[in-house]
């Protein structure tokens, strides 16, 4: 399998979204109109934003993957992923009150 030889930039683009550039923490913000995406504060600065990878991969940056959150849900996100077991068992029995 060759770098350029594929009909898709599928290798390009995991290259492009390697890291969290401005501009893409600039596009996860606008379509979050500068606003976390768990409780809706408006960053203000002091409070964020904090970028949370979906998928736990930290090299997928691309902004399908990310959400912008504020300091105070990024520090449950930062909780849930190093205690994923923990949280995974619990989420058996709250998966009906977080919607998964
Ligand atoms: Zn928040």
């Amino acid at each position: 399998m060759s770098f350029f030889g594929g009909t898709t930039s599928g290798n390009i683009d995991r290259k492009k979204y390697e890291s969290l550039t401005l501009s893409i923490r600039q596009t996860v913000l606008e379509r979050s109109h500068h606003r976390c995406q768990k409780c809706s504060v408006k960053f203000r600065g002091s409070n964020g934003p904090f970028f949370e990878h979906i998928n736990g991969s930290l090299k997928d940056n691309r902004p399908s993957n990310l959400r912008s959150l504020c300091d105070k849900c990024f520090e449950h996100v930062k909780k849930k992923e190093s205690r994923k077991g923990f949280f995974g068992s619990m989420r058996n029995n709250l998966g009906q009150v977080f919607g998964n």
